[in-house]
């Protein structure tokens, strides 16, 4: 399998827990102490506080997780798993191929260790816009001060436009709220009903969401090679060719070893 890597277009799908594994980030559920009780101190859940509906009646509410995330995603860096993926994209690229990841999560990471393909389905964090003009802003995540500053944009505990003073948010989708169509229509141009890939890899994401098992299905309908790496087994691990019960970064650096391994193994026999 691993060795038919060169020259292939090599699809990778949503990494939801990958950096929360390695790099001790909490996952939402984990925000505000939510673990005791199940709903925030302000009595909701906390889906409820990152809803539009939320956001629209208590910006401050929803601005007070988005916060909490935004100082979480910072306090992580991208771990191995994403720096092997880019890694990949750069070679197979090298090869004639082309790698695209597609992605939940909003953390930026896997621009930041250097993926150039990625789709963000739910948008990202590195991004603040104003929803009343056309102010717009990017927000460097790693970069403690940037928060900082927009800490202090702050009037009522709600971040606002400098230009005219309506209520700012980064460019996530939030609950209630429907996926970006650019990205899906880049995303079906790329994926061409299953066909615009040799492989496709599902990994560190448990998700259910059709969108996210549903483009597996349709590569395995195509007969093309699907790998999930996901320590749990969950719906799709029986449908893939090959499941990996491992953690993603583990995962990654060993079947990049492997990879490595198999090269030399077949330059030295030639
Ligand atoms: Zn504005």
């Amino acid at each position: 399998m691993l060795r038919n890597f060169a020259g292939q277009n090599v699809y990778s799908l949503s990494l939801e827990q990958v950096f929360r594994r390695t790099a001790a980030c909490p996952p939402i559920g984990e925000l505000g102490g939510l673990y005791n009780t199940g709903v925030t101190e302000e009595g909701y859940p906390i889906e409820q506080c990152l809803s539009a509906s939320m956001f629209r009646v208590r910006p401050d509410i929803t601005w007070k997780y988005m916060l909490q995330i935004g100082e979480a995603v910072m306090q992580c860096r991208p771990n191995p798993a994403h720096t092997i993926i880019a890694r990949w994209e750069k070679e197979i690229a090298q090869r004639g191929g082309k790698t695209v990841v597609f992605t939940q999560n909003i953390d930026g990471y896997h621009r930041l260790a250097g993926s150039k393909n990625v789709l963000e389905i739910h948008g990202s964090m590195g991004e603040l816009f104003c929803t009343e003009c056309s102010w717009e802003v990017p927000l460097d995540l790693q970069n403690l001060p940037s928060l900082e500053q927009l800490k202090a944009l702050a009037q009522d505990s709600v971040p606002q436009c400098p230009e005219c003073k309506a209520v700012i948010r980064p460019r996530i989708v939030m609950f209630e709220e429907m996926l970006p169509r650019q990205t899906l229509m880049q995303f079906e141009e790329e994926f061409d009903g299953g066909n615009g890939f040799d492989m496709v890899f599902s990994i560190g994401t448990s998700s259910m969401f059709p969108y996210i098992t549903g483009p597996v299905y349709e590569a395995i309908r195509c007969g093309k090679t699907t790998v999930e790496i996901n320590p749990a087994t969950g719906e799709l691990s029986h449908r893939v060719a090959y499941h990996i019960p491992m953690g993603a970064a583990d995962a990654l650096i060993r079947l990049e070893e492997l990879t490595r391994s198999s090269y030399a193994a077949k330059s030295g026999a030639t």
